[in-house]
């Protein structure tokens, strides 16, 4: 099936968008595909989405439109999915399905657990409502209104010139693929700026000092809701000491003698990439 590639991210539903369109139905964070390809239902026949799964239309979100189809986020209560499909992890999906569906699932999933974990007001408890066509919810009693929760994340790949070329500063935590390293990476914390956050966590945890920040490129990460802000940074001092508990190795890279890096598609290798392009084009 080809699909069109443009997507609108909207809140309301168009008028006229019917629930024949995309559907993208989790159970708990993982979506269901069809077996072996990778894609998702396309459309969900009815009799499927609410006989064997049980979805409840009424709960269903409208995430936006792709070309002219309406894209569905939906729960299904079971784990068991239907004969020919399969309900597959978004992060092992990361590498297979195109990005275009990637990022409407991606969408599709925090606004799912955006309403889950804002049923009731934290202020009162009293349950809440969707406002604001779908932008946010409010709490019909206290008036207290929430939005679907961002967390904005710093990675920054450091690195200096010697006599003998390039080298970047890559560390690994113990949750990585053994063997991967990759460039740093933490959250912001209150009130912190990118660039503070980028000098802190560059001496939390691997105790160096850098300066000449660059901005390279930013993503956004549904799992669960980050958005990876990315830069580059030149070091200035300090020897590494990995950040116990946070960091299991950090090393000095020669560009030839490069470790396991991230998949191609992320925003830590396109970084890295880049870095390495400027002097090995
Ligand atoms: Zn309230």
């Amino acid at each position: 099936m080809i699909l069109p590639s443009h997507f609108d991210p909207l809140w309301a539903a168009p008028a006229q968008a019917s629930h024949e369109g995309l559907w993208f139905v989790f159970h708990r964070t993982n979506l269901l595909v069809y077996t072996g390809q990778d894609v998702p239902m396309l459309p969900m026949p009815a009799d499927v989405l609410h006989g064997s799964l049980r979805v409840d239309p009424g709960a269903a979100r409208f995430v936006g439109m792709l070309g002219d189809t309406p894209c569905w986020a939906a729960r299904s209560a079971h784990a068991d999915a239907p004969d020919g499909h399969a309900f597959e992890n978004m992060r092992m999906l990361f590498n297979r399905l195109p990005d275009d569906l990637l990022a409407i699932g991606g969408r599709a999933v925090q606004m799912l657990e955006f309403d889950r974990s804002h049923a009731f007001c934290g202020a009162c408890a009293t349950p809440t409502a969707i406002f604001e066509g779908g932008r946010s919810r409010k709490c019909p009693s206290c008036a207290e209104t929430y939005y679907p929760k961002v967390s904005p994340a710093m990675m920054v790949l450091i690195k200096r010139d010697t006599p003998t070329g390039r080298e970047l500063l890559l560390g690994r935590s113990a949750r990585f693929p053994r063997g991967m390293y990759s460039a740093l990476a933490g959250f912001v914390e209150p009130s912190e700026s990118i660039e503070e956050c980028i000098h802190r966590e560059a001496f939390e945890e691997v105790g160096v000092k850098v300066e000449n920040l660059r901005y390279f490129s930013s993503q956004g990460w549904p799992f669960p809701n980050s958005l990876m802000i990315a830069y580059v940074a030149d070091y200035v001092s300090g020897d590494i000491v990995p950040q116990e508990g946070e960091i299991e190795d950090a090393q000095w890279f020669t560009l030839d003698a490069l470790p396991q890096l991230p998949h191609r598609l992320s925003i830590a290798r396109r970084l890295i990439d880049s870095v390495i392009a400027e002097v090995n084009p």
